[in-house]
């Protein structure tokens, strides 16, 4: 059994969706659809209910009409809408979006409730329209609401799984219609209270409803098809030719996200990890592309290092200590100033008496130089990058370290750290230099061809 979740831009176009057809008829065995709302009607739901609080009913019925009309295009263009361009299954949607968008301008407020409420269009439509193009190529796909399988609690735009809950609506709800070989289509990111209350996951969250599903069926493997070959040793639009991480493990991916790396967050598929069914990262514009599994333990590769990873903007913060607070009290000082401005450190280096420390360079930084000024001499350069190299972390040599320094030479660093589990390695260079620096650290720890080719479709 596979769950098969599709995001935004694998639904954004009737050709996204013709290849979305392709990929399920060709996947074998049970499965279900899990899609996310076509790119981009997200964001265009939510604008649309800041002008209805606004009051602004006119535009915002403009917005409504705009969002419908998206729909109906890829409809009709997939052969889908009737002689009057209407899609029946999609009207009710829309119909119900107006009448909040009409409220909400009455009352000039969008409660976090109705906002769910209006998010939630665009994964019922879109799941809607991808149920009827599947049904429509002749695979026996039956469309069910998503707030009838994932039941939530009340915090609106928020809100959490209640798993124990969700379990046993899938079992009534899902499980009887795959037992039939029907391939479920749902929408991700939604979700209704035990009320029946719509509810919504929060931002992204169609990859957690995939997940949520996946763990209540027990499912053999999740695949998130995206636009890209899964991930990457490094991001594309910094160094030439990255490679295809084949497989990587939770802990790996978890660590490259938390670096900066574009990769899955494996937090958004944390029921799957909890339940050890592999992840895969597929591309949807070339489904023969191997991707990326994720699963708990891969199989180990010839190389030390997984990826690359790049964080910034970073400002960099010194802080000498002039002698008035000793040393332990002047660690905490710092520390505690960090914690008053919410601050998180990406990287830090720390003798008795001075610190270094490389934040997100963001408005806070300048106010927080002024509170640490009482400690000590401060100086600060913006303009700085977290540079990460995750390894496998079952190399506990230096090899990692010593071929990230080699490979750096002249450029300037200035924090430099190794995790103890040899797992990453992390450099700060200025931004300036980030191209020079990962080019060098990419070409020492992936030195293999370029991308390889797969036949162009
Ligand atoms: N459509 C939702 C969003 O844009 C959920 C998702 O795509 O995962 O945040
Ligand atoms: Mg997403």
């Amino acid at each position: 059994m596979i769950v098969m979740k599709f995001g935004g831009t694998s639904v954004g176009d009737a050709d996204a969706i013709g290849r979305l057809s392709s990929i399920v008829a060709a996947q074998r065995g049970r499965k279900a659809v899990v899609v996310s709302a076509l790119s981009g009607i997200t964001d265009a739901l939510l604008r649309t209910a800041r002008l209805a609080a606004a009051g602004d009913l006119d535009e915002a019925s403009a917005a409504v009409a705009r969002i419908r009309q998206r729909h109906l295009e890829v409809a009709a263009a997939l052969g889908l809408a009737n002689a009057s361009g209407r899609v029946d299954a999609l009207e009710p949607i829309f119909a119900e979006l107006g009448s909040l968008v009409r409220a909400s301008s009455l009352l000039r407020e969008v409660s976090p409730r109705a906002l769910d409420a209006i998010a939630a269009t665009g994964e019922l439509a879109s799941s809607r329209l991808v149920a009827a193009a599947l049904a429509a190529r002749g695979l026996p796909a039956v469309w069910v609401d998503p707030r009838l399988v994932i039941v939530t609690d009340a915090d609106f735009t928020h809100a959490a799984p209640l798993m124990d809950e969700t379990l046993v609506s899938v079992e009534r709800v899902v499980t009887p219609l795959l037992a039939r070989q029907q391939v479920v289509v749902t929408g991700g990111y939604v979700g209704a209270t035990r009320e029946g209350v719509t509810t919504t996951l929060g931002r992204g969250g169609s990859d957690y409803s995939a997940a949520i599903i996946g763990a209540s069926l027990g499912a053999d493997e999740i695949q998130i098809w995206t636009d890209v070959d899964g991930m990457l040793t490094a991001d594309p639009r910094i160094v030439e030719g990255p490679r295809p991480v084949t497989e990587l493990s939770f802990s790996e991916a978890h660590e490259l996200a938390n670096l900066g790396a574009k990769v899955l967050h494996p937090a958004t598929v944390e029921p799957a990890v909890k339940c050890d069914i592999p992840v895969r990262v597929l591309n949807s514009r070339r489904p023969e592309a191997p991707g990326t599994l994720i699963t708990r333990r891969p199989a180990q590769g010839q190389s030390a290092a997984c990826a690359l990873a790049c964080r910034r903007p970073l400002a960099v913060i010194e802080i000498e200590s002039r002698g008035s607070l000793r040393p332990h009290e002047f660690l905490s000082f710092v520390a505690a100033t960090l914690e008053r401005s919410q601050m998180t450190v990406a990287l830090m280096s720390a003798a008795q008496s001075r610190l270094t420390l490389a934040v997100e360079d963001d408005a806070q930084v300048d106010g927080v130089i002024e509170l640490l000024k009482s400690a000590g001499d401060v100086s600060c350069q913006r303009g700085m990058a977290l540079l990460s190299l995750v390894g496998k972390g079952t190399q506990g040599d230096a090899s990692l370290f010593g071929g990230a320094m080699a490979a750096l030479q002249d450029i300037p660093v200035c924090i430099v750290s190794q995790l103890p589990s040899g797992r990453s390695v992390g450099v700060v260079v200025r931004e300036d230099d980030v191209r020079a620096a990962m080019t060098r650290l990419h070409d020492r720890f992936f030195p293999q061809p370029a991308v390889p080719r797969y036949a162009e479709a």
